[in-house]
C-alpha cells in the first residue's frame, strides 16, 4: 500500500478523526516503515533460506512437543547456529578448520546437529507428521518449456525432516565459509587498493520494464524492455584516496549472454567456458594488463553493483512518475545521463548506450571453448594465453598472491595451488600429448 491509500484507508475507518495527512505520517509508530526501508529479502540465497525455513519447522516442533525435563536446551536459532553444531569450536573471528567443513574431521559433523534435535525430544513420537516449506526449481511447460523456483509445501514424518535438513546441512558449512571468504578478500582489498590495480564489481544484467505515466490499458501489453548493466570500479587516486566509479550500461539488448558481457565489459555470463576464453584472450588483447576475476560466494553476490542498479531504477520511475516520457533505451540513457551522472573527486558516475547491433555473438573461437570440468567449485580465474587459464577454489588477495611482494601466502592454509585448465578440445590433447612424452622420457630416464 502507498503512502496515500494508508491515509484514504484510515480516514474511510474512521470518519470522526480529524487528521491531515501530515499530521497522521508524524503520528506513525516507529515499526512501520515505508518499503524501501524494510529488508529487502528476495534476493536471499536459495540454501540459506532453505536452512533457515527447516529449522524454523522443527524448532515448531519442539517448542509445541514440549518436554518438560529438556526445558534448558535451546533450540536451534538460526543457520549460523546449526553450523556451529557441525564443526569443531574456533575463537571468536577465526574461520573453522578447514578439515571440519571438508567434513574429513574425525571429532565433528553434521550428526551433532541430529542428535541435538533429537535430545530436544523433536521426534518424541515415530509416526507425527510435520508440514514444511522449501523452494525448489520446477519445470514448467505453459507458455514454453522452461524452469522456476517456487516455494514447495511438504507434509512429511518429523524424522524425515530431520534427515533432510541433516543432508543439506553437509554441504552448508563450506558453502558459508565461501561467502564469507570470498567477501572478506573482496573487502581486503578495497581497503587498500594497490597501485595500478583497478578493482571492477559486475552483477547479473537486468530487465527493466519501461512504463508510462498515464498509461491507457493497452499499454500494459506492449512495454519496451531493457537491460541495466551496472559495472562498479574501485582504484586509488594519486593521493592515495579509493574512488568509486560506476559505470552503467544501458541497452536494448535483452540478451544476457557472455558476449554482451565481454562486449560491455552474469552465473553463467560469468562463470562459464566463453567468459574464460574471453578472460584467456585478454592476456593478449589486453595489451599487457592482467585481469583476475573473483567470484563471490553462490547466491552471497549482493552487493555494490545490486545498489547501483537499485538507485538508477528507482530513479527512473521517479521520473516516469514526474511526467517525463521514458519509453525506450534512448530516453532512459539521456535521462540518467542527465539525473545521476557524477563527477566528484571520490566518486563518479558515467552511463553508456549500446545498440543490440553493436554486440557481436560470433566472435573467432569461442565456439570451440569446452567446459571445465568443476567449475562450480573455483572462485578464481586467471589468463596464462589463449585458450589456457589457470583456477583457485578459493580466492587471495594478500600482497603475494597479488604480486607485490615474494614470499609466501598469509593464507597459505586455505587458499589451494593455482591450476592449468585448457580451454579448447585441441589444446588439451595437445597437453595430453605433452604430458605422456614426459611421462615416457620420465621412464626411461629412470
Ligand atoms: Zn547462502
Ligand atoms: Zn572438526
Ligand atoms: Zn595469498
Amino acid at each position: 500500500m502507498c503512502k496515500k491509500n494508508a491515509y484514504q484507508t484510515f480516514k474511510k475507518e474512521n470518519k470522526n478523526v480529524k487528521v491531515s495527512e501530515s499530521k497522521f505520517w508524524a503520528l506513525k509508530p516507529k515499526h512501520v516503515v515505508p518499503l524501501k526501508k524494510g529488508k529487502f529479502r528476495s534476493c536471499l540465497c536459495e540454501k540459506c533460506i532453505n536452512v533457515e525455513l527447516k529449522l524454523k519447522a522443527l524448532n515448531n516442533k519442539v517448542i509445541a512437543n514440549k518436554i518438560p525435563s529438556k526445558q534448558s536446551i535451546k533450540t536451534v536459532a538460526n543457520k549460523y547456529e546449526a553450523n556451529k553444531f557441525t564443526i569443531c569450536e574456533v575463537s571468536k573471528g577465526e574461520d573453522p578448520k578447514l578439515q571440519c567443513i571438508q567434513r574429513k574431521c574425525q571429532t565433528c559433523g553434521v550428526k551433532q546437529l541430529e542428535n541435538h534435535f533429537h535430545e530436544l525430544g523433536v521426534i518424541a513420537n515415530t509416526d507425527e507428521t510435520v508440514n514444511w516449506y522449501q523452494w525448489e526449481t520446477k519445470k514448467i511447460t505453459e507458455p514454453k518449456v522452461s524452469t522456476r523456483k517456487v516455494l514447495a509445501s511438504k507434509s512429511t514424518y518429523v524424522k524425515d525432516l530431520l534427515q533432510n535438513l541433516t543432508e543439506d546441512m553437509t554441504e552448508f558449512s563450506m558453502h558459508l565459509f565461501l561467502a564469507n571468504w570470498q567477501y572478506r578478500q573482496f573487502s581486503n582489498l578495497k581497503e587498500k587498493i594497490p597501485k595500478n590495480v583497478m578493482v571492477c564489481i559486475m552483477d547479473f544484467a537486468e530487465n527493466f520494464s519501461t512504463r508510462y505515466q498515464d498509461e491507457c490499458q493497452s499499454a500494459h501489453w506492449c512495454y519496451d524492455q531493457i537491460t541495466i548493466h551496472p559495472i562498479v570500479c574501485y582504484y586509488s587516486d594519486a593521493l592515495g584516496k579509493t574512488v568509486t566509479h560506476e559505470v552503467v550500461y544501458i541497452s536494448n539488448d535483452l540478451t544476457h549472454d557472455a558476449n554482451f558481457v565481454d562486449h560491455y565489459g552474469c552465473s553463467s555470463q560469468y562463470k562459464s567456458k566463453v567468459p574464460f576464453f574471453d578472460i584467456s584472450s585478454y592476456a593478449e588483447e589486453l595489451d599487457g594488463i592482467k585481469v583476475e576475476r573473483h567470484f563471490f560466494g553462490s547466491g552471497h553476490g549482493k552487493g555494490p553493483a545490486d545498489g547501483c542498479s537499485g538507485v538508477v531504477k528507482s530513479a527512473i520511475t521517479r521520473g516516469i512518475i514526474a511526467g517525463n516520457v521514458l519509453s525506450c533505451a534512448e530516453d532512459i540513457f539521456s535521462f540518467v545521463t542527465s539525473d545521476l551522472t557524477k563527477d566528484g573527486d571520490t566518486f563518479k558516475r558515467t552511463f553508456l548506450l549500446i545498440d543490440k547491433k553493436d554486440v557481436p555473438r560470433s566472435r573467432p573461437l569461442r565456439s570451440e571453448a569446452v567446459t571445465v570440468p568443476g567449475t562450480r567449485q573455483f572462485h578464481c580465474v586467471k589468463a596464462v594465453a589463449q585458450g589456457l587459464i589457470k583456477t583457485r577454489r578459493v580466492s587471495c588477495t594478500c600482497v603475494v598472491c597479488l604480486d607485490i611482494e615474494q614470499g609466501t601466502c598469509i593464507n597459505n592454509t586455505y587458499v589451494d595451488e593455482w591450476v592449468e585448465q585448457t580451454l579448447t578440445n585441441d589444446l588439451r590433447k595437445l597437453n595430453q600429448k605433452s604430458k605422456s612424452k614426459k611421462q615416457k622420457v620420465g621412464k626411461k630416464e629412470k
